[in-house]
């Protein structure tokens, strides 16, 4: 079942849990994601990168018809969300077929930021009732030293002002995690009083929380019941996917081979972003 990214959110919300929004790339990707939400009739978001949808021609290219069709066929609901773009990506994007942009203007000064992401949220809400979601503060990548990481967090007293001026629908906020594979032996510390703070202010606003591979588990818990409701995950899926490639040792098609790695993953962590059995239907 094709949904937007708001219903799936007002669902989470209302029940204080986090759904999934693991990074698909490719068809082997996209299925694999499925499954592993049909598996545990959970509802799913798939994220899709900015580049794998991206067009210079009109019309939809067939990732964004291929991703339409299989979450119009899914037992659970799916909304599909191009991650990190601006608005001209966003408009493309949108005609590809995707339910929900990320306008990712988090590098720009705050007034910028609020400009390009209320331009998009415009586009997005009235030409197509398409959702969207931005991110204040901004979650860097593991290469950061951990003094520019700190620097992106998240300003609480930002947050409100940000949400009712761009018009969003979910905001990625910065609390001490970053994308990519960190190196052996660091993982990060999130900030849950800052989370606490933002959840108060923000009440039933869906928040969201990128960069979350190499997080220890006991913190993703924390952070789904504390006001998180849409974790983005990709290092892992890839780690685990390639994992199973290497120790299938090339026995076995290696399609299958990576499915099972990639979907084994996705079904550990949705038990621990609690959107397992909360599928619904119309
Ligand atoms: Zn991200």
């Amino acid at each position: 079942m094709l949904v937007t990214m708001k219903e799936i959110l007002e669902h989470a919300v209302k029940g204080n849990y986090a759904v999934a929004a693991p990074n698909v790339g490719n068809s082997i990707e996209v299925n694999a994601a499925i499954a592993a939400a049909e598996e545990l009739n959970a509802p799913l978001i798939l994220d899709v990168h900015f580049e794998n949808l991206r067009s210079k021609m009109p019309g939809p290219r067939p990732m964004g018809a291929f991703m339409r069709a299989r979450a119009e066929e899914a037992s659970v609901p799916v909304a599909i969300n191009q991650d990190h773009g601006n608005f001209h990506g966003a408009v493309r994007n949108i005609q590809c077929g995707v339910t929900s942009v990320m306008c990712d203007s988090s590098m720009l000064p705050y007034e910028e930021n609020i400009a390009a992401v209320k331009k998009t949220a415009e586009i997005a809400h009235m030409a197509y009732d398409v959702s969207i979601e931005a991110e204040l503060g901004h979650v860097g990548h593991t290469v950061d030293t951990s003094e520019q990481t700190q620097a992106g967090l998240t300003d609480p007293d930002q947050v409100l002002h940000f949400i009712q001026e761009t018009g969003i629908d979910a905001l990625a906020i910065a609390i001490g995690t970053a994308h990519g594979l960190y190196p052996k032996g660091v993982e990060p510390n999130l900030d849950f009083e800052r989370l606490a703070t933002i959840k108060k202010l923000v009440g039933d606003f869906p928040l969201v929380l990128h960069g979350s591979s190499g997080t220890p588990n006991d913190q993703i818990y924390k952070a789904c019941r504390m006001g998180i409701n849409k974790v983005n995950i990709a290092s892992d899926l890839g780690k685990s996917a390639w994992d199973a490639v290497l120790a299938a040792n090339g026995q076995g098609p290696l399609a299958v081979v990576y499915t099972e790695g990639f979907k084994s993953k996705l079904v550990e962590m949705i038990p621990i972003y609690g959107s397992d059995g909360k599928a619904w239907k119309r």
